[in-house]
């Protein structure tokens, strides 16, 4: 209750910042609890979206900025602790750690979650055995998938494993 409250208090402000005019999601997609919660969180999530081959984040991405931050901060901070002589006030700077570099990362991998589960319940390209989940990129063209924007145009599609056995349970394809 609390969560959908603030979900929509977002979605004011971010509506006042004229950023939600973006793709609505089809209810029909997923379940109609969890469509209605991603339409409400999409603009939060992803406010900047725009419509483009190269996906906003990656697991890659996440992980290039989580070391190149870290390795930052280390030097900084030994810089700072050694030139001081602060080094009794080392949990602090294990705090700094946590607020800059990991607690970020792991909000962006909790975006790009919600980036995987709107590309599954949107594209062709989740379907298909050539579709890398980590990099949301096509492995047979080796081109970035996204909402719009399909590599092959469905022509090299191939069902993957895991749809063909959710597929199993319900409908049968030839
Ligand atoms: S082969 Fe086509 S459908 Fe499959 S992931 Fe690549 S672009 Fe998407």
């Amino acid at each position: 209750m609390m969560r959908r409250f603030l979900n929509k208090l977002r979605f004011k402000m971010l509506e006042l910042r004229g950023l939600t005019d973006l793709p609505v999601i089809p209810s029909s997609a997923t379940s109609s609890r969890q469509s209605l919660d991603e339409r409400e969180l999409y603009p939060h999530l992803f406010p900047n979206y725009k419509p483009e081959p190269i996906p906003e984040i990656t697991v890659g991405s996440i992980i290039t900025w989580f070391l190149i931050k870290l390795g930052l901060l280390i030097l900084i901070l030994w810089f700072l602790f050694e030139r001081f002589r602060l080094q009794e006030y080392w949990l602090v700077g294990l705090g700094v750690i946590w607020l800059i570099v990991v607690y970020p990362a792991f909000m962006q991998y909790q975006r790009f979650k919600v980036q995987t589960r709107i590309l599954q319940a949107n594209t062709l390209c989740a379907k298909c055995r050539h579709f890398d989940e980590t990099g949301h990129f096509c492995k047979l063209l080796d081109e970035h998938v996204s909402l719009t924007y399909t590599p092959c145009g469905g022509e090299s599609w191939e069902a993957n494993q895991r749809f063909n056995q959710d597929d199993d349970d319900g409908e049968t394809f030839s």
